[in-house]
């Protein structure tokens, strides 16, 4: 209410104000120029230098940008004559700010000049992944690398809303699916802004200076075991061949220890690993697209999603195999958007998954609560019923009534017409009992030829009234169970809640002592409870 009253005075004295609001002004003059980046020029070992040469007749004295994508590690120099451009991909604040996807800048070579553009850079420790070098107008090569950069951060932002949303449903329905598929989720959206160079833009938010490519691979092995181990724990592998999934976790779990080794081993190791890895992985679709195409066929649910899951990194697995040089151009964008895709086609799977649970789950507990026979709710499940409408009336003051039903000789009819036919009056009489009671009322099957009606907001009179109703329909039973002859009739025995009632048990144990004295009495009517006895001083 106080912050409410706040916001209401505040918004009292801005219309109060006579003219425009003035402006918010933030920021202090600069002292530095950022434009030069000093270069550090330290590398690792195996250090590449790539020469742009000039065109023939030499530079056009027009501006040249030349952009350099994919440098995973170490600094990035981009020289022509006195000109000298440092920038490395781990720290976001050292590139050129005109561009965001790689380092890069705008050179202004003379008119005739001919002396070629140099770009040294540290040798890419990852086979698979090409640094990547554009050269040309600027205005063009901006506008691709700012579209580079919002695919990046529109895929990042994809697969972080993914990992939100499951923590959110794992949060109202404690599946731990929601969970493992949030881990997993979160590692690859780590291992991309590692890829991508997100993680050190605007600056550095991942405390891994160093260690970047070490990440990527530790974190791309990891990702793989984790992955597999969540898919073993929902396949049907556990049930049919237990050894071979236990030798799959086993290799899974050797695969996480790996990748959290990865800072430790070395270069050439972990080039070696990040091949293994990235062959590995394309199997691994081509082995689900496989298990998806099997089960389209045998027009069992999930092929579908599964192969539409794995589909682009098919693609992109088709495209290093047969045309590497067209893939390595857009090779980060196409991982992230093919991860982004079959993390959403999980999550999507994951969500339809649990509904289907869910129903599963609904079906049997109705199962459990519901006579077969005669369709109506079960013992257990009226004497919920009768907690509940005790509840109700306490809370209500209303009064509440129950009626004990019990076929009479009904072991005859059995005995006459056979067990078949007791079975058709049973069913019958459950049918019976719903027309002549009101919807607001709970009949249930205690068991046998036993029936209970529990009546909220009912007299005794009333419940007897309603019973003789169910009476007079049975009369008919013979004829319409096309049984010529066939009685049916019923003894009851109906009860209503005394102030004094611990809980149901005393209720129905009056109802069923009247039902036995309607019995004794002859059978075919209805008994209400014996008077409570008056209390003698
Ligand atoms: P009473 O008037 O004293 O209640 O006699 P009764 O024969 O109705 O009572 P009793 O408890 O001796 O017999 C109940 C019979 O109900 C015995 C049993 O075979 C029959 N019964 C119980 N469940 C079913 C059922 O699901 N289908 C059929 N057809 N008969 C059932
Ligand atoms: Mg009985
Ligand atoms: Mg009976």
């Amino acid at each position: 209410m106080s912050i409410a009253g706040g916001l209401l005075v505040c918004m009292l004295a801005a219309c109060g104000q006579p003219g425009a609001a003035a402006p918010v002004v933030t920021g202090a003059p600069a002292l530095v120029s950022d434009a030069q980046h000093e270069c550090v020029h330290v590398h690792r070992p195996g250090r590449q230098v790539l020469q742009l040469p000039a065109p023939e007749a030499g530079w056009s004295g027009h501006p040249q940008a030349v952009v350099v994508l994919n440098a995973l590690s170490g600094e990035v120099d981009i020289r022509h004559g006195q000109r000298d451009r440092c920038g490395t991909l781990a720290d976001a604040r050292t590139l050129d700010s005109r561009f965001r996807a790689g380092v890069g800048t705008v050179l202004v070579p003379d008119a005739g000049d001919t002396a070629p553009i140099e770009i040294e850079y540290d040798a890419n420790p990852l086979p698979l992944w090409r640094p990547i070098v554009q050269l040309g107008e600027p205005a063009p090569v901006q506008r691709a690398d700012i579209g580079r950069f919002a695919i990046r951060v529109a895929s990042l932002a994809v697969v972080l809303t993914l990992v939100m949303s499951a923590l959110l449903s794992f949060v109202a329905t404690r599946e731990r699916a929601f969970l493992t598929y949030a881990t997993t989720v979160s590692v690859f959206a780590i291992w991309v802004a590692l890829l991508s160079g997100m993680w050190a833009w605007p600056r550095p938010w991942l405390p891994i200076a160093g260690f970047a490519v070490e990440a990527m691979v530790g974190l791309a092995v990891a990702l793989v075991g984790v992955t597999t181990l969540a898919l073993v724990r929902q396949s049907w592998l556990r049930r049919r061949l237990p050894q071979v999934e236990l030798g799959v976790r086993w290799a899974a779990w050797a695969l996480v220890i790996a990748g959290l080794c990865a800072p430790l081993l070395p270069l050439v190791v972990l080039a070696a690993m990040s091949v293994a890895t990235e062959v590995g992985f394309y199997l691994l679709a081509l082995v689900f697209a496989g298990v998806a195409i099997t089960a389209l066929a045998r027009r069992r649910g999930g092929g579908a999603s599964l192969l539409a899951g794995v589909l682009p990194f098919l693609a992109v697995a088709a495209l290093e195999a047969f045309a590497p040089m067209t893939l390595a151009l857009w090779k980060v964008e196409a991982f992230m958007l093919s991860g982004g895709w079959l993390a959403l086609t999980c999550s999507m799977v994951l969500t339809l998954r649990l509904g289907v649970l869910r129903q599963q789950r609904d079906e049997m507990t109705r199962l459990a609560q519901t006579d077969p026979l005669t369709g109506l709710p079960n013992r257990r499940a009226a004497l919920a019923q009768l907690e509940r409408s005790i509840a109700g009336a306490r809370a209500s003051g209303a009064p509440l009534t129950v009626a004990f039903i019990d076929l009479d000789h009904f072991k005859r009819i059995n005995d006459l017409y056979g067990h078949e036919c007791g079975d058709r009056v049973l069913r019958h009489v459950a049918h019976a009992l719903r027309g002549a009671f009101r919807s607001a009322d709970h009949v249930a099957r205690m068991g046998g030829e036993e029936f209970l009606v529990i009546l909220p907001g009912a007299d005794p009179d009333h419940a007897r009234m309603r019973v003789d109703t169910l009476r007079a329909m049975l009369s008919s039973t013979g004829v319409v169970l096309d049984t010529p002859g066939m009685q049916v009739t019923l003894s009851a025995g109906i009860s209503a809640l005394r102030a004094d009632d611990a809980g149901g048990d005393a209720l129905l144990q009056r109802a069923d002592t009247a039902m036995y004295a309607a019995k004794h009495a002859g059978r075919d009517r209805t008994e209400l409870e014996a008077p409570r006895p008056a209390l003698v001083d």
